[in-house]
C-alpha cells in the first residue's frame, strides 16, 4: 500500500500557515482544526518549513506567554522531512521512527499535494496486515 492510496481515501486537503503567522494564531487554528501541525509555505506555495503542537509547547517553555505574538517562522522545523505518493507505508513508518516526527507533507514535483499523520499510517498498516492475514487464511484453507 502507498500514500497514494492513503491520500484517496482521506483527501488532500493541507492546513498551510504563512510563515508571518503568530504561535497564537497558529495553536488557534491547530484546536480549531483538531489537528496537530500545519505546513508553512511561501508566497509561491513552496514548502518553508513545519511546526507542530510540540513547537508551541517548546516556544511557551523557553518563552513564555510572550512567545505567542511570535512568528511561526521563528520556532517552525526549516529542513523539513517529505514523501512522495509512490512511497510504501512501511517505508513513511521507517522515515518518521527515525526522525521522531508524526507528520510528512507529500510533494509531487516540488508541489505540496498532501499530508500524512502517524495515526493515517498506523490505521493503513493495520488494514493492510489485516487483509495479508485474511489472505493467508483463505490461502492455507484451500490447500
Ligand atoms: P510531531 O511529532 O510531528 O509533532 O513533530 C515533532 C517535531 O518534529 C517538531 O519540532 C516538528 O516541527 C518536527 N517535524 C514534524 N514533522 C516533520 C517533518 N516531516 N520533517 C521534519 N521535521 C518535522
Amino acid at each position: 500500500m502507498t500514500v497514494k492510496s492513503i491520500l484517496a481515501t482521506k483527501g488532500r486537503d493541507v492546513a498551510t500557515a504563512a510563515p508571518d503567522l503568530s504561535m497564537q494564531d497558529l495553536a488557534r487554528a491547530l484546536a480549531d482544526r483538531r489537528i496537530g501541525a500545519m505546513i508553512v509555505t511561501g508566497g509561491g506555495g513552496e514548502v518553508v518549513g513545519i511546526v507542530s503542537e510540540r513547537d508551541v509547547v517548546r516556544a511557551l517553555a523557553r518563552g513564555g506567554a510572550a512567545a505567542l505574538a511570535e512568528p511561526v517562522s521563528r520556532h517552525m522545523t526549516a529542513k523539513v522531512v517529505t514523501c512522495r505518493e509512490d512511497h510504501t507505508i512501511v517505508q513513511v513508518m521507517e522515515l518518521m521512527t527515525n526522525g521522531r516526527f508524526r507528520h510528512m507533507p507529500v510533494t509531487q514535483d516540488g508541489k505540496l499535494v498532501g499530508v500524512v499523520s502517524i495515526g493515517d499510517i498506523v490505521k493503513h498498516r493495520v488494514a493492510e496486515m489485516e487483509n495479508e492475514q485474511k489472505a493467508l487464511k483463505e490461502y492455507i484453507a484451500s490447500a
